[in-house]
């Protein structure tokens, strides 16, 4: 890695020149409060106080900032929302944050081809809601859908509960404007549907953590809205079970729009964090939230009788059937609730373990046995559909030794036992800064020099994000 430089006041100057002064924040510039939360995200408690936070509006001065940076060898941090759960957005060697919260336009939402072209720092659920409005639907809904923005979606290839039925982020992109490490600007493909034009530059960057480049504008394609949905809560008595009629409901053929697990303290903490009353029996352990949606509700309700077929092979509580739209808010509130009132509780570390779906009875299995052996208690949830189980281990009573030495043993057998299962160490979270210690157990040094090449030849002087994945 090159020798990073520190920010002068000529460069101050100059980026003042750029962007303009309001928008050139420093530690002495901005309250101190505001200042400090450019240097977090969500993951943990972790906090680096960023050298200079930089505000542009649009590519052509995130263009002239970048090059900037790279003659001068300043190491930048791009930044979405700053929901991130591995610490991508962290800038751990000082530097310039690139902060994309201006670029919030929906430039265009094209009826005639199903398409929209929207800059990066568009809130998820702002947008979504911007295309429903025209009869269309853009699937991927992140928990943090309210406040994560697009880019960041993008940047780690982010799924969420529809993942299930409609893939992830990276299943809607079809062209990326970036700002390349050297300041150049580039389009990665076309607007088209289809693509065989040379490597697929866009899937590149997408999950790329903001390390190859600062994507400035997207083309999405959409789908038209789905109007019917039937949501049902099923409460199981033993986890087990639960994860295992995951896989039983897709073998009976049928495809939820939303399959997500919840233990027994992940639903309960969420509903007390929100104030939402919600009946637990004492005997129940897990549930699942099973959402079907299209066009034809009779079809609907034929689907619900076949998952109500399935269940019928568990023991299972009383099942709620969510009858009208308020209930159904309410229990999806409290599922995209679960990570904010987990973190009310306790500083947590989010593991986002994904396993081919069948696998996840064992997966679940093998964390509690692991932090029985270590003495930690997690709470598990997640998109069990797409065998995407977040482990949060509950820092609780645990001494700094313990939190910041003691885990990284069992953190490593759940990320082994992924890869045996099939699996992997991040299905949706990315690797970012505080997974990039455990790259080794799912990738081979094949592979991560495969990448440290791509790196290399995006950004030879190694200024954009670094410090993160590798
Ligand atoms: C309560 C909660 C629930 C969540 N639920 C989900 C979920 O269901 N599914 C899921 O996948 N994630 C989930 N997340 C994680 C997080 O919201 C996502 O990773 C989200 O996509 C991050 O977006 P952001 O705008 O906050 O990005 P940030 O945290 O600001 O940045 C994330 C990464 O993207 C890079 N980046 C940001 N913008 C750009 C850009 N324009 N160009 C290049 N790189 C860029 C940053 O450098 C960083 O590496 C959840 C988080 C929370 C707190």
């Amino acid at each position: 890695m090159s020798e990073f430089q520190i920010i002068t006041p000529a460069l101050l100057e100059a980026f003042e020149r750029i962007v303009g002064k309001t928008h050139v924040l420093t530690a002495q510039r901005v309250e101190a409060d505001v200042y400090a939360d450019y240097g977090r995200d969500h993951t943990e408690d972790l906090h680096f106080e960023p050298g200079v936070v930089l505000r542009p509006a649009n590519a052509e001065e995130i263009s002239q900032i970048v090059r900037l940076c790279h003659e001068n060898y300043l190491p930048i941090t791009p930044r979405g929302a700053g929901t991130g759960l591995s610490g991508g957005a962290l800038p751990i060697h000082k530097g310039v944050v690139i902060s994309t919260e201006r670029l919030n336009k929906i430039i265009e939402i094209d009826e005639r081809n199903l398409q929209a072209t929207v800059e990066p720092g568009v809130v998820n659920e702002v947008f979504q809601n911007a295309v429903k409005e025209v009869g269309l639907f853009y699937p991927p809904d992140p928990a943090s859908k309210g406040s994560c923005f697009l880019g960041g979606n993008l940047a780690h290839s982010s799924g969420g509960p529809k993942a299930v039925k409609y893939g992830t982020t990276k299943d809607y992109v079809l062209n990326l404007q970036v700002v390349l490490p050297t300041g150049d600007i580039i389009w990665t493909a076309a607007n088209t549907l289809k693509n065989s034009t040379g490597y697929n530059l866009t899937q590149l960057m997408v999950g790329s953590e903001g390390t190859l480049g600062i994507i400035t504008k997207v083309v999405f394609r959409l789908l038209p809205y789905p109007q019917h949905n039937i949501l049902m809560l099923v409460p199981f008595r033993r986890e087990e079970q639960a994860a295992e009629a995951v896989a039983a409901v897709f073998r009976a053929g049928i495809i939820p729009s939303g399959m997500e697990f919840m233990e027994r303290e992940a639903i309960a903490w969420s509903s007390d964090y929100l104030k939402i009353p919600l009946t637990l029996p004492e005997d129940i352990r897990a549930h699942l939230l099973i959402e079907l949606d299209g066009q034809d509700l009779d079809q609907l309700y034929k689907e619900a009788e076949q998952v109500y077929g399935v269940l019928e092979g568990y023991d299972v509580g009383e099942i709620l059937l969510a009858d009208n739209a308020t209930q159904k808010d309410e229990l999806w509130k409290i599922r995209r609730n679960i990570g904010n009132s987990v973190r009310y509780n306790s500083v947590y570390k989010e593991e986002d373990t994904v396993v081919p779906r069948a696998e996840l009875p064992t997966l679940l299995r093998g964390v509690k046995e692991i932090g029985a052996r270590y003495g930690f208690k997690s709470v598990c949830y997640g998109h069990a559909g797409d065998g995407n189980l977040h482990v949060n281990i509950i820092r609780g009573n645990l001494t700094d030794e313990q939190w910041n030495v003691g885990l990284r043993q069992p953190i490593s057998e759940i990320f082994e036992l992924c890869v045996k299962l099939g699996g992997t160490i991040s299905g949706e979270h990315g690797i970012g800064l505080v997974q990039k210690g455990y790259i080794g157990i799912a990738l081979k040094e094949a592979n991560l020099n495969l990448m440290r090449g791509i790196k290399q030849v995006f950004d030879p002087h190694g200024i954009m994000n670094p410090g993160k994945i590798f």
